[in-house]
Formats: C-alpha cells, sequence, structure tokens
C-alpha cells in the first residue's frame, strides 16, 4: 500500500509519545550531556591502537604491515614503517610504526582497518566527543593519542576483547614452544659439534696416532 510505511513510522512515534508518560522504556531520549545512554558492546566510533603492558610505545600491537593503510577507503590513515624491530605482541621480532596517524575528519567509521589487520591491533572507540577549534590538523591524531590500553579495551567491548586475549595467549604459548624447541635444538647442535671437536685428532698429528 502507498505509504504504509510512513504511517507504521507515525504510528510508532505515537505510541512512543504518548507510552513515554506511563513507561520509562518508552522514553528514547535524554537531557545530553547531563545524562547519557549507555554505550552497547557493538558501539563504533572512530579506530584507536591497543598496546598491551604499562608502556604504550612498547606495547604496541601494530607491526606496521600497512594493511590497514591500503585498505582505508578514503585513506586517511598515515604510517610511517621503522627501520629496526622490536618484539611483537607474542613475542616476535617485527617492524613498528614510527608514525601512525588517523584523520577522523575524513574516516568514515566503516571498520575496514579493524576487520583486515591480522595482529588485532586496531579497534573501533566509542568516544564521539572530538570536536576540535583547531582547523588545521587537531582532528588528526597521532599515535601518542590512538594508543589505548588493552585493559580500556576490555572495558569498551568486553565480549570481543575476551575472545581477542584468548586467542593472543594461544599464539604467545605457540610461539614460546616454538622458541624453546629452537633453543633445545641450538644447544643439541652445539653439544654434537663440541663432541665431534674433542673426538677429532689433534691438528698435526697423523690419523691414527702412528709415527715413523
Ligand atoms: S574506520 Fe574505515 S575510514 Fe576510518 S580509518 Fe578505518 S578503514 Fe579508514
Ligand atoms: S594496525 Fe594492523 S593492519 Fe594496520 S599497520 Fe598496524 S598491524 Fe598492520
Amino acid at each position: 500500500m502507498l505509504g504504509e510505511g510512513i504511517i507504521k513510522g507515525l504510528a510508532e512515534t505515537a505510541r512512543n509519545f504518548f507510552g513515554s508518560y506511563v513507561n520509562k522504556e518508552r522514553l528514547t531520549t535524554v537531557q545530553y550531556p547531563e545524562e547519557r545512554i549507555p554505550q552497547i558492546e557493538r558501539t563504533r566510533d572512530f579506530p584507536f591502537l591497543v598496546y598491551d603492558g604499562d608502556d604504550w610505545e612498547k606495547g604496541l600491537r601494530c607491526v606496521s604491515c600497512q594493511i590497514c593503510e591500503k585498505e582505508c577507503p578514503p585513506k586517511c590513515i598515515y604510517i610511517e614503517k621503522s627501520k629496526d624491530k622490536k618484539p611483537d605482541a607474542v613475542g616476535k621480532l617485527q617492524f613498528y610504526p614510527v608514525r601512525f596517524d588517523i584523520d577522523v575528519s575524513v574516516c568514515m567509521s566503516c571498520q575496514i582497518c579493524v576487520e583486515v589487520c591480522p595482529f588485532d591491533a586496531i579497534k573501533m572507540d566509542v568516544e564521539f566527543e572530538l570536536s576540535s577549534d583547531d582547523r588545521f590538523g587537531g582532528l588528526l591524531h597521532h599515535k601518542d593519542k590512538l594508543a589505548k590500553s588493552n585493559e580500556y579495551y576490555n572495558k569498551i567491548h568486553p565480549i570481543e576483547a575476551a575472545a581477542v586475549d584468548a586467542a593472543l595467549a594461544q599464539e604467545r604459548e605457540k610461539e614460546k614452544e616454538k622458541q624453546r624447541l629452537a633453543a633445545a635444538a641450538a644447544a643439541a647442535a652445539a653439544a654434537a659439534k663440541a663432541a665431534a671437536a674433542a673426538a677429532a685428532p689433534a691438528s698435526g698429528e697423523p690419523a691414527g696416532g702412528e709415527t715413523k
């Protein structure tokens, strides 16, 4: 029927308007900013960078692979990769971002950067009060502003963050085991080499130890 959608919408509005006098659940607006609606798990505004531990610079999970920079539709991520490497969140040596900026005045909150990141290093924040009176650069967020702790991530997205923590813990265990096996193999190889050197004849001495 022509206009059915409009009639349904108006009916819902009327139901909420009159219903709000008897049922608080129907009151869909609050007196912002004094009152705020609690944010739900899937709320997303702009991305932030997750770090582990107490030191945000050392603990950033980002390994500067630049996948998010390439995939970001409006191209508002700017990364400069390091020349050296440092251990990542699971203990492997990786590059890190010397510069990581996001222009949130361009970001459209699509979350593609989050979806493509293989390191769970970038997630969507729930903070939306980001206005600035600086017209030039006020909304270009650098990595010191983008970096937020894993505790913060757990607070704003508890279900998602718990799943990420569990997966990372498994990866860390695997990496530790790999490093332990590599160290054991290296020690065994060194011991075998030392044993072979001890069994070999002294330099200048003919094989079999015979002299004429
Ligand atoms: S949320 Fe979308 S637009 Fe914003 S930085 Fe990520 S990929 Fe780019
Ligand atoms: S945030 Fe993720 S995808 Fe982007 S550069 Fe860092 S590790 Fe790569």
